[in-house]
């Protein structure tokens, strides 16, 4: 019997690629699948985990409990990007390789059809021609506007990238900024409080940590500008929900675009739901073929680089 790959949550079989599968099986791994189109419990998740070499995770929970006794565990490696649900200290302390993938290019991607979007408010033009009515209405241009990029990591890099055409000016706040890498990009880095006032959009691309929970909140808004959009295609943790529902409804922000919420699944009783100036999409910037196949491949040669005594592709240390 070979070594066990575990693949815990329920929309593997739709992300991650049949070839990314045989890699595994060819390289000796018996792999362990959550067949049942459901969310494990936790017993049953522990249960698949508990002697498998490594996992392949969604959103599921990686906390100390559901790592302990795990003795064969040397890899788990993120479907994803986002390891809020990893206790992360744990995982070290434990001796267990973490690797995340690339979706960077899809997530950027989206981000900027988010922020067209709210800036042309484009779904009401779609819905009322959809209920033949002639809506017309005069929309904003990206074109020579300030955006500010909080959080200068993958994403927020090509974002930039991206943003380069509309010759946009950009800044970027990141405490941990390669300010090389934003240069080279033609973005200027800067302060907090800068990133915030001068920018007529303001674009999360931070990890949620206890830090940066509720980073925008009654009082960052109030130092943004007056008129601003914001973009969040990050974690929902990142926004006080309410404070942006004022915002959004007393004219302090033009608009906003969301792909990431303070509850997650949604229910349609979210306040920010029944608003005409922000546009929303379902947590899928990221969900696009492109990155599921390379998602893949990624986690695949991860897990063989760690069988080999290396590292995941994108290894967190
Ligand atoms: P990354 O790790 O490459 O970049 C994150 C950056 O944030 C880093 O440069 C880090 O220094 C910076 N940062 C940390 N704390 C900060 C703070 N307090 N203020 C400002 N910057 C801070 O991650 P990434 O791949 O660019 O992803 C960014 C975030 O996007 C992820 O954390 C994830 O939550 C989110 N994400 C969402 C989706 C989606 O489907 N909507 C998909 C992928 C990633």
């Amino acid at each position: 019997m070979g070594k066990k790959v575990a693949f815990p949550f329920r929309h593997h079989a739709s992300l991650v690629c049949p070839e990314a599968k045989q890699m595994l099986r060819d390289a000796g791994f018996e792999l362990i699948c959550n067949d049942t189109g459901e969310k494990l419990s936790a017993s049953e998740q522990h249960e698949m985990i508990r002697d498998a070499f490594a996992v392949v995770a969604g959103t599921e929970s990686y906390d100390r409990e559901m790592l302990t006794g795990c003795d064969s565990l040397r890899a788990v490696i993120r479907f994803g990007v986002g390891t809020d649900n990893f206790d992360l200290a744990a995982m070290r302390e434990m001796g267990i390789q973490v690797g995340v993938i690339a979706n960077y290019n899809a997530v950027a991607e989206f981000t900027l059809t988010l922020m067209l979007s709210a800036l042309k408010n484009y779904p009401r033009f779609d819905m009322a021609v959809r209920e033949g009515k002639w809506s017309r209405f005069p929309m904003r241009e990206l074109t020579g506007k300030t955006v500010s990029i909080i959080g200068y990591g993958r994403i927020g890099r090509r974002l930039s990238e991206l943003l380069s055409g509309f010759h946009t000016r950009l800044l970027a706040y990141d405490p941990y900024i390669d300010e090389e890498a934003a240069r080279q990009r033609g973005v200027t880095p800067c302060g907090f409080e800068q990133a915030l006032s001068e920018a007529d959009v303001v674009s999360l691309h931070l990890p949620a940590t206890p830090d940066t929970f509720h980073i925008i909140n009654r009082d960052t808004i109030a130092r943004m500008k007056d008129g601003a959009y914001l973009i969040n295609t990050s974690r929902g943790s990142l926004v006080d929900e309410q404070a942006l529902y004022e915002a959004l409804t007393q004219g302090k922000l033009s608009g906003a675009g969301l792909d990431v919420y303070e509850v997650e699944p949604v229910t349609a009783d979210n306040p920010l739901f029944s608003l005409d100036n922000d546009v929303l999409s379902p947590h899928c910037a990221a969900l696009t073929y492109e990155t599921n196949y390379n998602g893949g491949i990624i986690c695949a040669n991860s897990i063989i680089n760690v069988l080999n005594g290396g590292k995941p592709v994108y290894s967190l240390w």
